[in-house]
């Protein structure tokens, strides 16, 4: 009782802070109940503790800043959530990635009910035990979140970070998992998508080989396939993203997150 009382004494303190995009690791001393207004949120077991949980909590790119609720064993945890203000970017891509064609159309939903479905799944259990690494040694050449006008008329946001590649860089899986999507998709170009269980899954986009299968089990470091400039993109890189529950969220900060966990780690 004690115990329970000191580990969520600080976070009474002091409302936990997030900023649309990002995520929030939480450490926990015993396997817990969270839910998020409402809605439950995995806990898993601490990799690098032989005892100890965590959850993480995402929020989505378009979440409203304000004060939310997180009720942690039926605990109440005020959650703040911050704006973060991000950067605009023009970018000139082929006309037919802004207005597609009436043929493309039913591709391009196709593809996004496809992945949505994907990403929405939770496989109960956990590939990976190790910190995330990202899946090519580059430059940041685009960051996450970015507000973003393809030919001055579409607006979007983008859903991951870029990485100068030029054609054929090996690209390789930032942790181990199972691979869920390997195709060649109408705006992400050659596409790989890895499920690492739980709800939580990595994207590398526009590749010119794929060089993986669907079903297939990849370690970290594994060859997914070589970077190229397939779908919509206005030149060669990597795009590479995260998902957990659906939420397409900063990667780099996503990376850092987790890196919490091994801490202190010998
Ligand atoms: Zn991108």
């Amino acid at each position: 009782m004690i115990k329970l009382f000191l580990l969520f004494l600080p976070l009474f303190l002091f409302a936990l802070q997030i900023k649309n995009g990002e995520v929030k690791l939480i450490k926990l001393d015993a396997n817990s109940t969270v839910f998020l207004e409402g809605k439950k949120i995995p806990v898993t077991k601490n990799p690098a503790q032989k005892e100890g949980y965590f959850t993480l909590i995402p929020i989505k790119y378009k979440e409203k800043p304000g004060l939310y609720t997180l009720l942690i064993n039926n605990k109440k945890i005020p959650l703040h959530v911050e704006l973060k203000e991000y950067k605009k970017e023009y970018i000139k891509v082929a006309k037919s990635k802004v207005k597609p064609e009436k043929k493309s159309l039913k591709r391009i939903y196709k593809e996004y009910k496809n992945a949505m479905k994907i990403y929405s799944t939770i496989t109960p259990k956990r590939y990976w035990n190790k910190p995330f690494i990202l899946p090519l040694d580059s430059k940041l050449t685009s960051s996450y979140g970015n507000a973003r006008m393809f030919n001055h008329t579409l607006k979007s946001f983008h859903s991951g970070a870029d990485f100068r590649a030029k054609m054929g860089t090996p690209i390789r899986a930032s942790n181990d998992g199972r691979v869920v999507i390997a195709s060649k998709r109408y705006y992400a170009g050659g596409s790989v998508v890895i499920d690492h269980g739980e709800g939580l899954y990595s994207c590398y986009f526009h590749l010119s080989k794929i060089l993986v299968h669907v079903g297939q089990k990849v370690k970290q470091k594994e060859l997914l396939g070589l970077s190229g400039k397939s779908g919509r993109v206005s030149g060669p890189h990597l795009h590479y993203g995260v998902r957990l529950y659906s939420y397409a969220i900063n990667p780099l900060q996503f990376t850092k997150e987790i890196d919490t966990l091994f801490k202190g780690r010998r």
